[in-house]
Parts: C-alpha cells; structure tokens; sequence
C-alpha cells in the first residue's frame, strides 16, 4: 500500500480522475436541541442550554479552532482546497427551530453549521421553517439529509430504505435548489445494507454516531462523530478534540 501511495504521488492525481481521499482526521460534532429541556423532555441529555452551546463555541475559538462545512472536509481529502490548522465541523440533527435561534452565534465567527434535516420535521411545530433553512442555506450553512421521516434505517424494507434515502435527497434538493451530497444516519444505525442505499441515491459520504474523528482512510459512509450534550462543558469538548473523539 506504501507503495502504491508513492506512486501516485509521483504520477500525480488529478481531480478530474479522482484524487485519493487523504488528509488529516477532522472532528464532526453532534448537536441536536439548543435551550434547556423541558419537563419529560424524552432525551433531556440531547439538549444543551443557550449559554452553554455559546460557551463551547467561544472555547472552541479561543483554541484555535475554525468551523467549516463537511463538504470543504471531503474537498480537502480528495486534492481541492486547504483544510485550516484546527477544523471541526459542526452538525446540527432533525432540524429544530432553537437551531435557527442560536445560529448567530456561528455567523459572528464567520462559521458555517451543517444541517442534517429530516425532511418530515420541516414547518412542523418546532421544527424549522422553510423559510429558516433557506436562510441558514444564505448564511454558509451546508444542508445534508437525514431521512424522511427518521427510522431505523437498518429494519425497514428495501422499498422504504430508497424512499427514505433517496427520497431525501431527492425532496431536499428540490425544496432548496442546492445540492445534498451528504447523508447522517437516523440515531447513527447503519449497516452493509443500509450504508449501500446511501451509496447508491448518490451521497458522497455518510455520518454516524460513533464517537471518533472523520477520517479520510475510513469508510466514507461510516463517518464517526462527537456527540455533545447537556453534560459537555466547554473545556469537556475541548478536551474530547484534543483526545481524538
Ligand atoms: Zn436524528
């Protein structure tokens, strides 16, 4: 394999015939509720208070870190664009309205978010609003698909799989004219099957929840990611960065 690598550096790649995927390990974080829980919320863990989703983010800068989308991350491996020193990307799950609401306070810092919408979650009661993701989409904001209506991936029908991958993607790029190369796992369940459907409508690359870095030798669709949650306090996340995952 070392091999085969010096080769094709001497030979050289380009893009157009497919650069090889490499580059450094890229932390992806997991967030999906901003504000504080509300009584008999069903997973309190998955909420993290305004001010303390301001204070990871301000600690995350303080460190050098600089946000940018998952796509930039897959440029960079595959030869187009530099990566910065310190990358994360920031993803944000099903589409809630409190997403939209704290989404300032990437735009201070000149970052994009990630949005893995599920598409069944749009204009619902609080969810987003068409109107919310299209201007998240005009602030930098990168749209990926997180099913139509949030299964398990891994026990629907062959049928239903292709409509809720597909489907997705499809009904996505056309409610917002952008394209949605990018796919997240409902709850993180994926297997050899359903890691195929995703392949297949097209996705470039898929994340999970396994709590490690993206990294470019792994597999595209199983894409690792650092879940943060009520409990993470700024110098906690930073500390699962500097730890790898
Ligand atoms: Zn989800």
């Amino acid at each position: 394999m070392a091999l085969l690598a010096a080769l094709s550096l001497v030979l050289g790649s380009s893009p157009a015939s497919g650069a090889a995927s490499s580059g450094p390990p890229v932390p992806i974080l997991a967030y999906h509720h901003i504000g504080s829980a509300p009584p008999g919320a069903a997973n309190p863990s998955l909420w993290v208070p305004g001010p303390r989703f301001r204070g990871q983010l301000r600690a995350l800068d303080r460190a050098g870190y600089q946000a940018i989308t998952l796509r930039r991350v897959w440029q960079a491996w595959h030869g187009r664009g530099k990566l910065p020193a310190q990358p994360v990307v920031i993803s944000f799950d099903d589409g809630y309205a409190s997403q939209a609401a704290n989404a300032p306070a990437l735009q201070a810092r000149g970052w994009p978010g990630v949005l893995n919408l599920e598409v069944a979650r749009l204009g619902v009661r609080g969810g987003l609003a068409r109107g919310q993701v299209q201007a998240l989409i005009r602030a930098g904001w990168e749209l990926d698909a997180h099913s139509v209506t949030h299964p398990d991936l891994r026990k629907v029908s062959a049928r239903r799989l292709h409509d809720e991958v597909a489907g997705s993607r499809q009904a996505l790029q056309e409610a917002f004219g952008v394209r949605v190369d990018f796919f997240a796992y409902p709850y993180g369940r994926q297997n050899a099957r359903v890691r195929a459907a995703v392949r297949r409508a097209g996705f470039l690359a898929a994340t999970t929840t396994e709590r490690e870095f993206a990294s470019a030798s792994a597999d595209p669709f199983a894409l690792g990611r650092v879940l943060v949650g009520a409990g993470d306090s700024p110098s906690s996340v930073l500390r699962m960065l500097r730890a790898g995952g």
